[in-house]
């Protein structure tokens, strides 16, 4: 290990994903949990998963999956889990009560030198340490699920944060083996939801339009879109469709515009044509399939990761 301490509160999905990442990179980590008999069976999950990973020759770093095991350990009280830590990455429930609550807890545990992090999916940093004395090294650093193998993270500094605690959280990320980005003012959704979400209420308008099944509209992005973007993002790809941005404008911008004033309106994500889209889902995937789908999903996953890391 490299001697030094992270943090985690939260031993849930997220939080073991981050022990995970951590230990990869030779941090000692301590889990710390609110529901003490979640550590043991979080530490037991972690274990079977490094074990896995090892099998399959996906392990990240340079260390034994024991040897990165080892680096893990419970803590049974919130001190314990955060005093001295360089990094604070919390895991609890996406709620801004607890989340508030939280972080008066580390305020007080804490000295000036660690940074804390939230893995908050949707919730602006500012909402929850306003009033700390350490505000200034707090801010959003958000994973995306499963975080071992999809890289991105998020970084939302409140309007208070020190730009060297993003900074340093950047530089972290990137030796875990992460890949950040950082924001430079707080907008909901961040800015992988928001692009997600353009994406999800477009498909939902052409289902709802009778233009597409909800099978083809998938088809459109893990055949088309989905391919086109795992290796490079939609503004450099449109610099390579012409002789760069500016030639892409002239020769596109029209028809992109007039198409884009035919894009639907905001939809109700319910009501009749939610249990309409339903319906096709589950004639494609029945509900009691979905665990069996999402391990084939993550296998997939799996094999990209380690194309996308030869590439
Ligand atoms: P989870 O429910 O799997 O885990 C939450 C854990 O926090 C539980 O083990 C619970 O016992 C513990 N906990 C609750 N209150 C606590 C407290 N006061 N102190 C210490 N531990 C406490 O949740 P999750 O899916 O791991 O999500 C955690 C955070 O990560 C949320 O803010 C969520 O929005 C965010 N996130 C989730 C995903 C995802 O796909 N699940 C992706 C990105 C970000």
């Amino acid at each position: 290990g490299n001697g030094k301490k992270v943090g985690i509160v939260g031993s849930g999905l997220i939080g073991r994903s981050w022990a995970m990442l951590f230990a990869g990179a030779g941090y000692q980590v301590r889990l710390f949990d609110v529901v003490a008999s979640q550590i043991p069976s979080a530490l037991e999950d972690i274990k079977g998963q490094l074990e896995r990973l090892s099998a399959s020759g996906l392990l990240r770093g340079t260390l034994s999956a024991q040897q990165q095991m080892e680096l893990i350990t419970g803590a049974s009280e919130l001190s314990d889990c955060v005093s001295g830590a360089v990094h604070v990455q919390e895991c609890i429930p996406e709620s801004v009560e607890l989340k508030q609550k939280m972080f008066e807890q580390l305020d007080a545990l804490v000295d000036g030198t660690t940074v804390m992090c939230s893995s908050t999916s949707c919730i602006a940093a500012s909402k929850f340490t306003q009033n700390l004395k350490h505000r200034s090294r707090c801010l959003v650093a958000h994973p995306v699920n499963p975080p071992y193998y999809v890289p991105l993270v998020e970084l939302i500094p409140a309007p208070w944060t020190d730009p060297e605690a993003v900074t340093q959280t950047r530089q972290l990320m990137i030796e875990i083996g992460q890949s950040p980005i950082s924001l430079n003012k707080e907008m909901p959704g961040f800015a992988l939801n928001r692009i997600q979400y353009a994406i999800l209420n477009e498909c939902w308008y052409l289902v709802s339009e009778g233009v597409l099944s909800a099978e083809d509209i998938d088809t459109v992005m893990k055949d088309g879109l989905g391919p086109r973007y795992a290796f490079m993002g939609p503004l450099e790809t449109a610099h390579l469709n012409a002789e760069g941005m500016l030639n892409y404008c002239e020769r596109y911008g029209s028809t992109i515009e007039g198409v884009s004033k035919t894009l639907g309106p905001i939809p109700h994500w319910g009501g009749a044509q939610a249990e309409e889209i339903h319906r096709q889902l589950t004639a494609m995937v029945p509900l009691e399939k979905l665990q069996e789908r999402r391990a084939w999903r993550d296998a997939r996953l799996t094999a990209l990761a380690k194309l996308k890391k030869d590439a």
